[in-house]
């Protein structure tokens, strides 16, 4: 099935660096496998662009990376360091060929339960880092919604955040050393398995969010936290987006950061409603809806549930609340079930995550709704509303020439109102190749220049995934291939 898909989909597999790969199969033998379905399957991420490398390495050890590295800089190959595969911005893709260094079997999870740090692989799985924590009365707080399948080398190299990250912050706040290699083969370790650190340049820092491109993480240590003994979960609908964003901005006035605090615009709730056949409140069909998550000691929780329950009297139109898993689980229906019930809008998702300051996030939504009635591109949103992290996710007909030019014009315009407020284009998911023609909308001149002479520095042969974050690429106007993902809804 999966190489029926390759020979009708990928490009034909031609090898493009034939005596450096033939080279590194003589120094790393088994490790390099160069089996066309083996190649197709790493050729792509959640993007869907299919762009086949010469060979996959799955390394044995830290030995074979450097080998790898040295050789990569000595025939010039571009190196795609690899975890999951889950990027949803091109950027684990390997967009100019060569080799896919696979780190998925690098997945060793240690946790020391007196320091409270986890000492992990990789390749490891965020879920089983969380599991592994929380065995021992541990807690590890970043939580992307690919938690189940992506690595901690992948969230690391993304900055990745989640829902908890108003309240408890994103990967970066949870890492405390880095070992792997520098792109031209030195193996490096930045800080180590303490709490402070005030020796020369923060290059961990540097590291995190460099999407692949300024060295290969091979290892990590984690600060954890102790496990939240308590959860209360509450879902309220409000009369219309601007009534429920600034009755948010009222809740967070009161001092309390929910450990969640997700908003969905009408339209995302009217995704969820139709696909699960049911209103989330009875006669309130197709009204914006709040949920929200406390956490933390049993009796902080339980003041803060009175504060909450005061709050939604006075701005809800209606609300449930929840303790109990089963419950919980019923309130959530809405979250879990909006973002694949947006294919009814349209074939094709441009997802963007942008952030915008809170004193903006009615201004964005307003702005979204116009854009969306005026292009008829549908544009359901949803997001993070104490961070600002608003996944805005423009729906459209990928055959239909028409309907592709107007969701980038409305990408266009949403980006440029994104900047004019304050904000950033992504608070999750990266630069890639998704958002490299917005980059340069953001960051003056000297910014980006000031980045790219970092990467030259560490990368003089720009060899670490080129052609991401710098260099603009049409992603609106590419064509994907046709096959489904573990993690695809339909
Ligand atoms: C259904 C779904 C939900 C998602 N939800 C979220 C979310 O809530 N929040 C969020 O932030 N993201 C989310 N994502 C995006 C994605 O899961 C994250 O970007 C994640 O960090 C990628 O991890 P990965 O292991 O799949 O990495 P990959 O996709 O394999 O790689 C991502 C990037 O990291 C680099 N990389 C990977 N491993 C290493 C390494 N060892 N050393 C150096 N560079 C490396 C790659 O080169 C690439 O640039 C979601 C994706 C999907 C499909």
């Amino acid at each position: 099935m999966f190489i029926d898909l390759f020979r009708k989909t990928a490009n034909d597999g031609e090898v493009k660096f034939p005596k450096a790969t033939e080279a590194l199969q003589q120094r790393l033998g088994a490790s390099v496998i160069i089996d066309k379905e083996e190649r197709f399957r790493v050729s792509f991420d959640g993007s869907k662009l299919s762009f086949m490398p010469d060979a996959v390495i799955r390394p044995k050890n830290h030995d074979e990376i450097g080998e790898l590295l040295r050789l990569a800089n000595e025939f010039k190959v571009p190196v795609t360091p690899r975890g999951a595969g889950s990027s949803l911005t091109g950027s684990a893709a390997p967009l100019k060929g060569g080799w896919v260094l696979d780190l998925t079997a690098w997945n060793e999870i240690r946790v020391d339960e007196v320091t409270g740090m986890a000492y992990v692989q990789a390749g490891a799985v965020i879920g089983n880092i969380l599991a592994a924590a929380e065995k021992v009365g541990w807690f590890y707080p970043p939580d992307p919604s690919s938690i189940r399948f992506s690595t901690i080398g992948g969230n690391i190299a993304c900055n990745a955040g989640g829902l908890r990250g108003a309240k408890y912050g994103v990967t970066r706040d949870y890492v405390l050393a880095l070992k792997g290699f520098l792109p031209t083969g030195e193996y490096v370790e930045w800080a180590n398995d303490l709490r402070k650190f005030a020796s020369g340049f923060n290059l961990r820092d540097l590291w995190i969010g460099s999407e692949g491109t300024l060295g290969v993480i091979t290892d990590a240590v984690l600060r954890l936290i102790p496990k939240p003994q308590s959860r209360w979960t509450y879902l309220a609908s409000f009369k219309d987006e601007k009534t429920g964003l600034l009755a948010i901005r009222d809740l967070l006035a009161t001092r309390i950061t929910p450990s969640i605090l997700e908003f969905l615009d009408r339209e995302s709730v009217k995704c969820a409603e139709s696909a699960t056949q049911k209103e989330i409140f009875s006669g309130q069909a197709g009204r914006p809806v709040a949920l929200i998550e406390l956490d933390g000691y049993p009796a902080r929780v339980a003041e803060e549930r009175e504060i909450v329950l005061a709050w939604g009297e006075k701005h809800a139109l209606a609300s449930k609340e929840a303790s109990d898993p089963v419950k919980e689980e019923e309130l959530w229906a809405v979250r879990r079930t909006c973002s694949g019930a947006m294919f009814e809008l349209g074939d094709t998702k441009l997802n963007e995550d942008v952030v915008v300051p809170l004193r903006s996030q009615v201004e964005l939504l307003s702005f979204i709704r116009e854009i969306s009635a005026e292009s008829e591109i549908p544009i359901p949103t949803f997001g993070h509303a104490a961070d600002g992290n608003f996944h805005v996710n423009i729906m459209f007909n990928r055959e239909d020439p028409g309907h592709r030019e107007r969701a980038r014009d409305v990408l266009f315009s949403i980006m440029e109102k994104v900047i004019e407020l304050g904000g950033t284009i992504s608070g999750e998911h990266g630069i890639g190749l998704a958002k490299t023609a917005f980059l340069r909308m953001e960051h003056r001149p000297a910014e980006v220049e000031a980045m790219q002479r970092i990467k030259k520095a560490l990368d003089p042969n720009g060899i670490l995934n080129p052609g991401k974050i710098f260099d603009v690429f049409e992603y609106w106007a590419q064509t994907p291939i046709k096959i489904r993902l573990p993690w695809d809804h339909k």
